[in-house]
């Protein structure tokens, strides 16, 4: 696993299965003629203009001119742990390169933590844990303000670090991740002088060393969802970021610095799998918080169950995004787009199976054909790409395997896209499979990147045993005008988050969790700050 951001240097993607004369990554239209054809705006050739087979519109005439991100963000060639307040080298030396997805270039080589430098993290954590429990809470929160405010201030900075580092589009890290890494801070930072409230009657106190570890899809966003929580109630953190994602955890730990954090009280240390583990096993940690794949969340849940530490596990999902015929097409069409493409489809909670009623089935994938021919695949630093890069190439090989696994077992594949994807880093066309059967293997598994699983239902019986089919229940969507079918719907559905006639939005109030193999506990809202408590 230490290795994985390293083999990186040649290109693996085949060859683009699309063409078409639109170049990828736009920005706003120009109004300039292009020769889609060709590609050559303001070609002496006539621009070729067509009608779309689906929508009669003209195509081929309209372009959107490059907009490049202009801010350039300093990388250092490397970096250590961030132990006690200061950055340290990795105990035995062991470094690995992190690289962008998007280009297959080395960005900087991180320290891989070994059990000798969580050793180094946790004793750090212990020793700031009595002065930072003891701290009135409003100075507790008062830090938590100045943190939510500084990531806002660098919030740009920390937009373009988080795309060149994880490959997701810089409109998506620039409007979402971001913003909501911020709006964490801010939520925890109202709580910390107010715990007596949360659970009235009763004297909440802090749980101790938090050991956190998080994946690569969020990377500041996961980094904001496990410490915020976890400082407002007064408890001391080392936190491990993903391998391929560590930059802007890095960065939020130059902001702790800038905000006065005492050394100590959060503590990250960048590694693999393995450095995971040892923050698992080792008994200075009072509480688990993990997100990432059920596999490794088994695995966590076994190494614990044996132990008093305190354990919450946000894995994997396969949601339902169902569509009822009452439903406004047009936005329910918007809703499964943003279900599934979102973030290149590396999303827990991505609507990854679609459930269409029976009746509006062929409207609903012709108008999803049309606009996923609409979606701009290619550099993510383009401010128009709605579809970035795919965060490593082993994702990327596990995302091409379901695609073959889906056509061999009888589904058929659509990728309407016709931008080209760009000749080097990891990108896949987004696409959807219909004819798909509940035991389809791409009906069953995350796939966790831009693929789409569709199948229709007549009755909402049929739509709640088909949804609830599933060994996953982090969330689902639901399309209908009728507001009891909405209610009836969401009590019914076995997913920790329901949305109605949208999809995909959070906020630091609302807390995020799953059922059966998606996990337990709660992240976000007053739910999320039980975990960080003891009562
Ligand atoms: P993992 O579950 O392996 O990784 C999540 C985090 O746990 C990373 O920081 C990882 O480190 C760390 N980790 C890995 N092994 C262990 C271990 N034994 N003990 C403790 N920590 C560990 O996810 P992957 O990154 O390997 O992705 C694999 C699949 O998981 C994806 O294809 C996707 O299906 C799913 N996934 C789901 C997520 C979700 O939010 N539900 C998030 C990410 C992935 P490192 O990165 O260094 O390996």
């Amino acid at each position: 696993m230490a290795t994985r951001s390293t083999r990186s240097t040649k290109p693996s993607r085949p060859a683009p299965r699309t063409s078409g004369g639109r170049e990828t990554g736009g920005g706003r239209a120009t109004g300039k003629i292009v020769a889609a054809a060709n590609g050559h705006a303001g070609s002496a050739k006539p621009a070729p203009k067509f009608k779309h087979a689906e929508t009669g519109t003209l195509e081929g005439v309209w372009d959107y001119a490059p907009a490049p991100e202009t801010v350039k963000v300093k990388i250092d060639a490397q970096y250590g742990h961030y132990i006690d307040g200061r950055f340290r080298p990795a105990s035995k030396g062991g470094t690995f390169v992190t690289i962008n997805p998007a280009t297959e270039q080395p960005l900087a080589k991180l320290a891989l933590g070994t059990a000798e430098d969580v050793d180094a993290a946790v004793a750090s954590a212990q020793r700031a844990l009595p002065a930072w429990s003891a701290l009135p809470a409003s100075e507790r929160g008062k830090l938590l303000f100045r943190i939510a405010r500084r990531i806002q201030e660098r919030a740009r900075e920390l937009a373009v670090l988080e795309t060149i580092d994880g490959g997701k589009p810089i409109k998506e890290s620039r409007d979402v991740d971001i913003p909501l890494a911020a709006q964490h801070f801010f939520y925890h930072a109202g709580w910390a002088d107010k715990l007596q409230y949360v659970f009235p009657g009763r004297t909440p106190r802090p749980v101790g060393v938090c050991g956190q570890i998080i994946p690569w899809n969020f990377p500041l966003l996961m980094a904001a969802w496990k410490l915020a929580p976890a400082l407002a109630c007064g408890n001391t953190c080392v936190l491990k970021p993903a391998e391929t994602t560590s930059l802007t955890a890095l960065r939020l730990a130059e902001i702790f610095d800038e905000c006065g954090l005492p050394p100590g009280v959060v503590n990250i240390v960048t590694g693999a799998g393995e450095t995971g583990a040892a923050i698992v096993n080792h008994p200075g940690i009072n509480k688990i918080a993990f997100t990432g794949s059920t596999e490794v969340g088994k695995k966590i849940a076994m190494a614990v169950a044996a132990t008093d530490k305190k354990l919450t596990l946000e894995l994997g999902g396969k949601s339902a995004n169902i569509v009822f015929d009452d439903a406004s097409i047009d936005q329910a069409v918007e809703g499964i787009i943003e279900g599934i493409y979102f973030n290149q489809g590396h999303v827990c909670c991505a609507g990854s199976r679609l459930f269409v009623q029976e009746g509006i089935a062929a409207e609903v994938t012709r108008k999803l054909k049309v606009r996923l021919a609409s979606l701009r695949v290619g550099d993510p630093l383009d401010k128009n790409t709605d579809v970035g890069a795919i965060n490593s190439r082993e994702q990327l090989s596990k995302i091409e395997g379901y695609l073959r696994i889906g056509q061999s077992e009888g589904a058929t594949l659509c990728q309407a896209g016709r931008s080209p994807l760009p000749k080097t880093g990891y990108y896949c066309q987004p696409c959807f499979f219909t004819g798909v059967q509940p035991s389809h293997t791409i009906a069953r598994e995350e796939i966790f990147g831009p693929v789409l699983a569709v199948m229709t239902f007549r009755t909402p019986e049929e739509a709640l045993l088909r949804a609830n089919n599933s060994p996953y229940g982090l969330a689902a969507g639901v399309w209908t005008d009728k507001g009891s079918k909405i209610l009836e719907m969401a009590r019914k559905l076995e997913a920790g988050v329901v949305w109605l006639n949208t999809y995909n939005k959070f906020d630091a109030a609302s807390p995020f969790g799953g059922f059966k193999e998606s996990g337990f506990g709660r992240e976000g809202g007053v739910a999320g700050l039980r975990s960080y408590v003891e009562l």
